[in-house]
């Protein structure tokens, strides 16, 4: 059958080609795919790799702001959508030096009713002020004279652990009229967050402390370390479930933030006034969408120089305003992501 039926060899060898050049074009429209998600991977990592080097301040706290700012846009323009519940981004997950870098999606929630913290148009705008883990030798001096020379009361959120060293502040804040508040004893997020009865455990330990200095219980405000969206609490959210209910049967009130001073920038720090005029902005932009309960992250450490320095400029700022300024206590409006 050698050289018979040309016509069929003809066939095949045009098929052959056929499919010669399918499985080039193939193999190009492949090529074509793996570059583009290559090509995406790369962005995205470049992405990543700036956030997470950001150095430089000034565009550090502009992201975050900018971040902050459109969620707030985002839940004012499209109030169906709970966006706090579906969205929860760490934009730097760095939880070494100072861990309380988690930035929170959800600036104001429902209290208990479904309402908004403060619906009431017309209701003078309340600033709540409060100050994480202290008490601290340097700051706490500094933030108790600024408080005092404008007659503002504010919230201490007081670690147990650097309260047992330093009573004498505690106390001190506690006489000026200052609320102060729990935020466990360690700040240590892997022991606290092991399991609701360590987080409880750790709470208790503060409470005793604070008791001991004040000579009364303390009032049973507490704050989470790292607030209620910690990445270990995102990761267990049956932990979470757990220890706020054992909170709520214990009359226990828990308050998250939605103003951040972000006083918790990388080293060096920013000029002065850079983080007290974003925060300004930021509490002013809020209020502009109608929420008039803010509640505002600052942190009272050593190393937390800007606090101090900028807390006047911020004071100033909301008394032009004609904003008030509160304690957070059990009858306070609910702040909490989640
Ligand atoms: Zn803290």
């Amino acid at each position: 059958m050698q050289g018979g039926y040309p016509k069929l060899r003809e066939t095949r060898k045009l098929k052959r080609r056929k499919m010669f050049y399918q499985q080039r074009r193939m193999q190009g429209k492949t090529a074509r795919k793996v570059i583009g998600l290559c090509l995406i991977a790369a962005i995205l990592a470049i992405g990543t790799v700036y956030l997470a080097t950001a150095q430089e301040n000034k565009s550090y706290i502009a992201l975050r702001s900018a971040v902050d700012s459109s969620f707030i846009k985002a839940s004012v323009l499209f109030p169906f959508i709970n966006l706090s519940n579906t969205l929860s981004v760490e934009l730097l997950v760095e939880e070494t030096a100072e861990p309380e870098l988690t930035v929170p999606f959800r600036t104001a929630s429902p209290n208990e009713s479904g309402e908004a913290m403060a619906s009431d148009p017309d209701a003078t705008p309340r600033i709540y002020l409060t100050f994480d883990d202290g008490p601290s030798a340097s700051s706490t001096p500094k933030i108790l004279e600024i408080l005092d020379k404008y007659s503002i009361r504010a919230t201490f959120f007081v670690l147990g652990s650097q309260a047992e060293s330093r009573p004498e502040m505690v106390k001190a804040a506690a006489d000026a009229g200052h609320v102060i508040a729990n935020h466990g004893y360690s700040h240590d997020y892997a022991s606290v967050y092991a399991s609701p009865e360590s987080f409880m455990q750790d709470a208790h330990k503060c409470e005793d402390i604070l008791a001991g200095i004040l000579g009364r219980p303390p009032e049973r405000i507490l704050r989470f370390i790292g607030g209620t969206t910690v990445s270990q609490l995102e990761k267990n959210p049956d932990i979470r479930n757990s220890i706020q209910k054992t909170l709520v049967d214990e009359g226990w009130r828990y308050f998250d933030w939605n103003a951040d001073m972000y006083d918790s920038v990388p080293e060096p720090g920013p000029e002065p006034g850079v983080l007290g005029s974003q925060l300004n902005a930021g509490i002013d932009e809020k209020i502009s969408y109608g929420i008039k309960d803010i509640v505002v992250l600052a942190h009272d450490t050593n190393v937390k120089v800007w606090t101090p320095t900028d807390l006047p400029m911020i004071i100033e700022h909301c008394l032009s305003k004609g904003y008030s300024f509160e304690v957070l206590t059990g009858k306070s409006p609910e702040c909490v992501f989640r």
